[in-house]
């Protein structure tokens, strides 16, 4: 109702040429400004397509745009969208501490803004986050490596190598922290060893997620301390990061003859990767229905919009440095080549022909 009348009046003030609001939107239909990070991941495209596909059903119209991991690109998608009139922005940000001064500028034209999957901080004018419960993202993929490698029975000494995500995203340090949890205490006790002896997180983190560089930081690893021992198992925080390790395992022999793959996990369910569970390399990834989420970020518009109180489930996790964000967390599922079909293809994410073609 309120909005409406919001649009009533701004397109009369639209019409006298005496805009309050930038670009004073004339259409009644309202516009959500979607920002995505970029589309080398499928992830986001997925994202992106289903927010969109959502959103218009139910009305809206929809600006999807994508930076390419470029903070400059994305800061001016968004300038560009509360001059073109976003009624809200949703944000997957690149950088989540480089937005304070647009969001400074939505809020002054009154512009509220979601975080979507990274939390925005720095910055008071967040109304919600839609996420997935990243701490257990991290915590899955600890366990993971911890029931493969039967360390809870005291099997052992593994070498293990781990890498984290990019430091400018506040999931990473979340999926760093959720891991290390599950396995820092049988580094502890020496039942997992760490050859490289890099283990702090800024030590381990892929700056933007490239999976070209987390290749090169394996190479370097694999040439300095395993020429005369096997790595066993490696904590990848990401699928595209996994890709990356695999290929530079590949390029010393791994995967062949009697030199098995060690467990490498990931995240994302891509489908690179599940085809590579099923080629036997790459063990395991985190599934995060990118539709679950998408709905959840497209109700918090409807309420926004609507002035009414969206559904959280966490109002205590996410200190953005400025406010606690209310945040409704989903539930992130382990996959490997024993569910996958159950879990992806059951609940109709992929179709079987496209995982197996
Ligand atoms: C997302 C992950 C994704 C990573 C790289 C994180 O913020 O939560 O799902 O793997 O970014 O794109």
């Amino acid at each position: 109702m309120k909005k409406f009348g919001v649009f009533f009046v701004s397109f009369l003030i639209f019409c006298s040429g005496a805009s309050l609001f930038a670009g004073g939107s004339k259409e009644e239909t309202p516009l959500v400004g979607i920002a995505m990070p970029t589309q080398s991941s499928q992830r986001w495209i997925e994202d992106g397509r289903n927010m969109r596909d959502i959103l218009q059903d139910r009305g809206y119209r929809v600006d999807l745009q994508y930076a390419e991991d470029s903070i400059d690109a994305q800061v001016a998608q968004l300038e560009n969208m509360v001059t073109r009139g976003a009624d809200v922005l949703v944000i997957a940000s690149i950088d989540g501490e480089a937005l304070t001064n647009v969001l400074d500028l939505a809020a002054d034209n009154d512009i509220p803004v979601i975080a979507y999957d990274r939390l925005i901080r720095n910055s008071p004018h967040v109304s919600y986050y839609a996420t997935f419960d990243n701490y257990l993202v991290g915590v899955l993929q600890g366990q993971y490596i911890v029931d493969s490698l039967d360390l809870e029975s005291g099997a052992g000494p593994f070498n293990i190598e781990i890498f984290a995500g990019s430091p400018d995203d506040n999931n990473a340090t979340f999926f760093y922290n959720g891991a290390m949890d599950q396995i820092q205490p049988y580094i502890d006790n020496g039942q997992l060893v760490v050859r490289s002896g890099q283990t702090a997180f800024n030590r381990v983190a892929t700056l933007r997620w490239d999976g070209a560089t987390a290749q090169i930081r394996m190479d370097n690893i694999l040439a300095a301390h395993y020429t005369d021992a096997r790595v066993d198992a490696i904590l990848s925080p990401y699928d595209g990061i996994s890709i990356g390790v695999l290929s530079s395992l590949k390029g010393v022999g791994y995967g062949s003859g009697s030199r098995p793959m060690p467990v490498v996990t990931g995240q994302d369910a891509e489908l690179p990767s599940i085809k590579s569970i099923l080629a036997g390399e790459q063990t395991s990834t985190i599934f995060k229905d990118t539709r679950v989420l998408a709905r959840r970020a497209a109700d918090m518009v409807d309420s926004v919009l609507q002035g009414t109180t969206a559904e959280v489930n966490d109002t205590t996790t996410y200190d953005n440095g400025v406010i606690v964000v209310p945040s409704y967390l989903e539930h992130p599922v382990s996959v490997d080549a024993s569910n996958w079909e159950e879990v992806l293809v059951g609940s109709g994410y992929y179709t079987r022909e496209q995982v197996l073609n």
